[in-house]
Order: structure tokens, then C-alpha cells, then sequence
């Protein structure tokens, strides 16, 4: 595979996604970091974004339901370097009947080498780096 780059800018288009057993977890997650998150654009499948948009003064884009084509939605805008980091509470105690997408969805990231948190303690990290608040040039598929 040979490689580019491209530039995350400062400003970053988060993906956010909770399976429902995470949903509280990622909500509380936003509420933390509201005044952090609300200096970037936000995009979420459908119940997710529902769970999160009264916080603060948060602006959040709502996709398709994830089960209904919201994860191969994202994983579209992944591939299209639409969005810049992707943050997926998903539950590893659960089947779904989309399991096939969400798995789509982690590749299409992981080949993409966008910043990827499945946990809120990677999702920590990730807000919490130095490199959240600055733009960033990342390698992708040429
Ligand atoms: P939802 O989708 O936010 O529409 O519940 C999440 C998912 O199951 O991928």
C-alpha cells in the first residue's frame, strides 16, 4: 500500500458512538469535556446523538441510526477524509445484528489512521493530548 498524508486541523470533526449499554458512559464522557468539545464539529448516529445533544451548548450532526446504515454512513466519510476522529463506545458483550458494519467501520478508521478511542479511558487520552489542540498531519493510503 503506498501512503499519503493529509492534515487534521485544529478544529477536528469527531464521530461519536455508544452502543446502548454505553450510551451513559459516552454521555458522561461529553459532559466532562463539554467545554472542550464544543470548539469542534460533532457528528453522531441517530440515538447517540439524541443521548448527547442537551449538553452545554453542544452542536451535534445527526446521522442514520447505526443499525440502519449509521456506522457504513461514517465509515463513508472516514474514506472520504470527512471525518477526523472517531470515538466508539462499543459494547464487547453484545451481538449485534450490525456487527458486520461496526466491524466495516473499525477498518475503514484503522486504515485511515484517524485517532480511534473504543473506551473512555483511550477517549481520555485522546482529549487530554497535546495534539488534540493543534492540527496534526497523519499518513494515509495512497
Ligand atoms: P445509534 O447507533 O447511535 O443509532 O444507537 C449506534 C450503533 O449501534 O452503532
Amino acid at each position: 500500500m503506498s501512503l499519503a498524508c493529509r492534515t487534521i486541523a485544529s478544529r477536528k470533526r469527531i464521530a461519536l458512538v455508544a452502543h446502548d449499554e454505553c450510551k451513559q458512559r459516552l454521555r458522561d464522557w461529553v459532559g466532562e469535556h463539554s467545554k472542550v468539545l464544543v470548539k469542534h464539529s460533532l457528528y453522531a448516529t441517530c440515538a447517540t446523538a439524541r443521548m448527547i445533544q442537551d449538553i452545554g451548548n453542544l452542536k451535534v450532526i445527526p446521522l442514520l441510526s447505526g443499525p440502519l446504515g449509521g456506522d457504513q454512513q461514517l465509515g463513508a466519510m472516514v474514506a472520504e477524509g470527512r471525518i477526523d476522529m472517531l470515538i466508539f463506545f462499543w459494547d464487547p458483550l453484545a451481538v449485534h445484528p450490525h456487527d458486520d458494519d461496526i466491524k466495516a467501520l473499525m477498518r475503514v478508521a484503522t486504515a485511515w489512521n484517524i485517532p480511534t478511542a473504543s473506551n473512555a479511558s483511550t477517549a481520555e487520552f485522546l482529549i487530554t493530548s497535546r495534539l488534540f489542540r493543534r492540527s496534526l498531519v497523519i499518513r494515509t493510503p495512497g
